[in-house]
Parts: structure tokens; sequence; C-alpha cells
């Protein structure tokens, strides 16, 4: 172990179970190895609301993760993340004044000729911001992550009503696939246009809203590295993140959240050629893992630049003195209406 890795040892052995350090799948491997428990934003979603014995908890991911455990934590509990910096360009693509306008649209049912007051629920990609998840909680609709967005879009459409999701378009539309929703059935709602550049007609038919936001690790995957995989390697098996745009997950084997990528892997046959379109630390870890069982590629080296601002060196320097600069703290209205948008999806799946 080095220098650092021995002093961040230290410092976990003499906090013992007041200390909590969670990290996401696409941490890199030296940092995992400091954690308690790794996982995708689901399970450390849950992990923060579970822990009761912490009075820290870091968090190994990026902000708007850190910001979910600050909410789902007790008040005793204070979340620190090594990297104050370490924030999701997604995230930054659905601001609350833009949901606001949106939400005005999509609610004048009384005053137009189309679509009624109440037809539309928000649900809110986990991947966003607290302001967001707020407004989200406060109109009466949940958060849900690539692991459980089917679900919870059933759980929108039980109640009679019509799915506005955000902020990842590509997630949205590959839900919508997933439950059979067909392509002309789904909008794009674009908040740089007035009414998201949408109209009457199109809320007339429309069950599914998807505003115009994406993820630049997934959205990089085009058709031309699948079809180039299926030259090459015609044995291979592709499976890709939801967060991927349609044309290329309709084209793989599969696709799944960080998770079900995981599961998919240790269930294939021993021999089996994978290749994975997600981002390329977790590749690189479950082809260590697998090695000599299962041959496992990446469709295309794709890196999180704000995953990647993690590393020992932050973590030992906020292990060292918890600096109030890496305290994360959620307003507490914010926090509120935050906690019961995740509290529904907690509940619903
Ligand atoms: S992988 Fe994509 S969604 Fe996840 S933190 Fe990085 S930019 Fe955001």
């Amino acid at each position: 172990m080095s220098d650092i890795g021995g002093q961040i040892a230290d410092i976990r052995r003499e906090l013992g179970d007041k200390l909590l350090i969670l990290g996401h799948h696409y941490q890199r491997s030296s940092v995992l190895g400091h954690c308690d428990e790794k996982g995708d934003s689901l399970a450390l979603a849950r992990l923060a609301g579970l822990n009761k014995t912490a009075e820290k908890i870091v968090f190994c991911g990026v902000k708007f993760m850190a910001e979910s455990a600050d909410v789902l934590s007790g008040s005793n509990q204070t979340v620190f993340i090594p990297d104050p910096m370490a924030g999701c360009p997604m995230a930054q693509m659905a601001d609350a004044e833009s949901m606001s306008r949106a939400r005005e649209f999509l609610q004048a049912g009384g005053d137009h000729a189309y679509g009624l007051a109440g037809d539309w629920l928000p649900v809110v990609y986990v991947n966003s911001t607290a302001e967001i998840k707020a407004a989200c909680g406060e109109w009466g609709g949940s958060t849900c992550t690539s692991s459980n967005s089917a679900k919870v879009f059933e759980w929108v459409f039980g109640q009679g009503k019509k799915v506005f999701f955000l902020p990842d378009e590509h997630l949205g539309w590959n839900t919508g696939a997933d439950l059979g929703v067909p392509d002309d059935e789904i909008r794009l709602y674009d908040p740089r246009f007035e009414n998201g550049g949408l109209d009457a007609d199109d809320l007339a038919v429309a069950r599914i809203i998807v505003w115009k936001g994406f993820c630049l690790v997934h959205q990089r995957f085009v058709v031309e590295h699948v079809e180039h995989v299926r030259h090459e390697r015609p044995e291979a098996k592709i499976i890709v993140h939801p967060e991927s745009p349609k044309e290329v997950v309709r084209i793989c084997d599969a696709h799944g959240s960080t998770a079900q990528i995981i599961e998919y892997v240790e269930a294939v046959a021993d021999g089996s050629t994978i290749v994975i379109g997600t981002e390329v630390n977790l590749v690189e870890r479950l082809a260590e893992e697998h090695k000599g069982r299962v041959e496992i590629l990446a469709l295309s080296p794709s890196v999180c630049a704000n995953m990647a601002k993690i590393n020992e060196n932050n973590l030992l320097d906020v292990l060292k003195t918890f600096p109030a600069e890496s305290e994360v703290h959620v307003d507490v209205a914010v926090a509120e209406n935050s906690r019961l948008a995740l509290e529904r999806m907690l509940a619903a799946t």
C-alpha cells in the first residue's frame, strides 16, 4: 500500500464506524479500495439513508450524489466530498427556473384547448441538482435512477398520468421503449425554445416528454462503434448504459444500468467476449475482475472527467481535517422537497 494509502487506512481504523466512505462504480480502483461501500447511485442513496452510526460520510463521486446523501442522512451526520468541483455536466442542463416554465406550460390545461391541468407528473433522474429534485418533490413527482426508471414511469402511468422526464433525454427515450411506448408518443422538450418547442398537437399525443439533456460520457457512443465490433468480433455480446442514444441501444444485445451491467457480466458463460459501453473505469475493473474467465472490452474508452477529480490525495486531505469547504449542505427547504422525491422513488422500487 502506498504511503497515502497507509495514512488513509490509519484514519479509517481510528474513526471506525464514525466514518463512512462511499464510492461510485465510476471511481478509479485506487479510490474504491478505501471505500466501505461501492455501488451505483441508487445503492449509495439507500446506504446513506440507512447508516445511523457515521458522523462523517465521505462521498467519492460527483456533487449531486453527495447532495442526495446529505438529504437522506440524519441531522447528526455531515457529508463531505473530496473535490467540491466534481460536478456533473448533465445535472447542470436543467435549472429550476426553466423547469418552472415547463410546469406552467404543461399544467396550463385550463387555459388551452389541449391537455388537462394535472395530466403530467415529473420524474427526475437522480443525476440532477437538489433544486430540480425539490421542484419535482413539490410537484408530486419522484426521482429515479437508471436501475429503476421503468418502475417509476409505471408508477406515474398507474396514476393515469403522463411522464415529464428530465434531464437525460436518452434515458427517457430508452425507458419509454422498454415499456413499449412508441417513438411517436414521446416528445423532446428543448428549454431553449418557448414551450420547449412543443405545441398543442404534441401534448395531445405524447405520453412521455423528455428534457433535452445528455451525459457526455455515454452520448459519445455511436452506431459506428457497434458496427465496428460486429465486424471485427462477431462472437462478442455488446451491452451499453441506457444514457446512450437510442439508435445505439437498439442495435446492441442488451442495455442496463451500472448494477445491471455488472450482473450481466457475472451471468455470462465462461469464455464469452463482452463489449461494454459505459465509463471506462468500470469497464477496466470488470475486465480485471473477470480476467481468464470472460474477455471484456470497452466499446470506446470514455472517461467521466468529473468522477476522475477524486483521487487518493484529495481523499486523504479531506480525511485529515474534514475542512468546511468540503462539506455538502443542501438548504433546509430544498432538502425537504428533495427528500419527498427521493423517498417516493425508494418506496416505489
Ligand atoms: S458519467 Fe455522465 S452522468 Fe455520470 S457524473 Fe459523469 S457526466 Fe454526469
